[in-house]
């Protein structure tokens, strides 16, 4: 489905609205068709048999060649014309696959790249559902898992350096919560120097394609839960990997193509048309958050803020110097007055909903501890931070200044 690119070099911007779809392919159509069609009309019988020869892994496809379409679990229209699309979004990325969630998309990386017996290491606090992946499902099946504290760089290299048969390193940055940041290049020089090295994943939901760059940093894989920031709207689920390997994008597929889990093609055209504004949407949910946690900064009722622009710890300010471009749309901070107020806190606010989710247009609040962190151990709570007294809040695009009078005015009755 790749249009051929233009011949001088064409930024993220251009390229998500110039590459990927050929207008030719949807009788003209200046957005895509939707492809729902379970499955696809071969040219020839010769065709049909050289589709199986390179969906089997028996042959390559020439450059060039079009190859028929088989099966939409496989792929579809959809699905190429999206791939191709979100690629020149995520700098030095040269393939994609998606996958119906974020986790689809965890699970299947997980699940190719890591077998009974082998380890990977991953940093915490980690997102709940990942988290959950791994001690209801990997190590079950007898994958090792080795934890290491997000930020800490030295602890991170340990482990990987010392943990045989290491075959992943999973690095969740800014951690969820907490936005506590990994250094993503100083994983990557350890894992990369091993004579085994370990495949290298970052999981980039909080900063977008738009802030953080994991591939160009020297990580494998960057993967995504589309379901934020990516879909933004907060009505649809969907993940995507990206890699500068076209091969580890081709083995996923082959895994997607067995659990089943391609994102599906309505979906795909809804994702296909939030592409061009993830920038845009991005950058003011960034702003209006820098605005509101410096507006919140310093008051009597707010412990711990929260938030990368405001860090003071050196270690932190040097990671985020080096790998975040904006401090983000997301912000966290401690109620002094413990549980009690958060939740007081909570229920005066009005614009801002009460609900998981992240990266949508509007803003979302939560509190961690109860909710997307609650299968987490007392004893693992306090060691990455998630107290009681932790709200945590997704910034959307309203007008900043009405978020903070909001959350000034909540503060009040907390
Ligand atoms: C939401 C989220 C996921 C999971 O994505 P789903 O689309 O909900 O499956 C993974 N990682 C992070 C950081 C997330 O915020």
């Amino acid at each position: 489905m790749t249009t051929a690119p233009p011949p001088y070099i064409v930024r993220p911007n251009t390229a998500v609205l110039t590459r990927g779809f050929d207008p030719r392919l949807s009788v003209g159509s200046a957005r895509p068709a939707v492809f729902r069609s379970s499955t696809y009309v071969f040219s020839s019988p010769e065709t049909a048999e050289r589709a199986f020869d390179i969906a089997l892994g028996r042959a390559v496809p020439e450059p060039g060649e079009s190859v028929d379409l088989i099966y939409s679990r496989l792929s579809h229209p959809n699905a190429e014309i999206l791939e191709d699309q979100i690629t020149p979004l995520e700098n030095g990325a040269e393939a994609a696959a998606v996958f119906n969630s974020g986790m689809a998309a965890i699970s299947t990386i997980f699940l190719t790249f890591c077998r009974p017996g082998a380890r990977f290491v991953y940093t915490t606090p980690l997102y709940g559902g990942t988290q959950h992946l791994i001690h209801q499902m990997l190590e079950p099946l007898g994958m090792i898992g080795v934890p290491v504290a997000a930020g800490n760089t030295r602890a991170m290299a340990e482990a990987i350096a010392n943990s045989p048969d290491c075959k992943l390193v999973f690095v969740e940055s800014p951690a969820n919560p907490t936005l506590v940041m990994s250094d993503i290049a100083a994983a990557v020089r350890t894992a990369h120097a091993l004579a085994e090295p370990p495949l290298v994943c970052v999981d980039n939901t909080f900063m977008g394609p738009v802030f953080q760059h994991p591939l160009t940093l020297g990580a494998d894989l960057t993967v995504y839960s589309a379901t934020k920031y990516l879909g933004g709207f907060s009505d649809m689920l969907g993940g995507v990997v990206l890699a500068k390997n076209r091969t580890l994008i081709d083995t996923l597929r082959g895994t997607r193509a067995i659990l089943g889990n391609i994102l599906q093609p309505d979906e795909c055209w809804l994702l296909d048309s939030r592409l061009p504004t993830v920038s845009q949407r991005m950058y003011r949910q960034s702003k209006n958050a820098q605005r509101i946690a410096e507006g919140l900064a310093g008051h009597p009722k707010i412990g711990r803020l929260l938030y990368p622009s405001l860090i003071r710890d050196p270690e932190q300010r040097r990671i985020r110097d080096a790998q975040c471009a904006y401090p983000g749309g997301i912000l966290a901070f401690e109620l002094a007055g413990g549980k009690a107020a958060a939740y007081n806190f909570l229920r005066a606010l009005h614009i801002t909903k009460n609900a998981v989710s992240l990266g949508g247009v509007e803003s979302l609040s939560c509190h961690p501890a109860s909710t997307t962190h609650s299968e987490m151990s007392p004893d693992e709570l306090a060691r990455y931070g998630v107290s009681d007294a932790l709200v945590r809040i997704s910034v959307g695009i309203e007008d900043w200044r009405d978020l903070l009078a909001e959350y000034l005015a909540a503060l009040e009755q907390a």
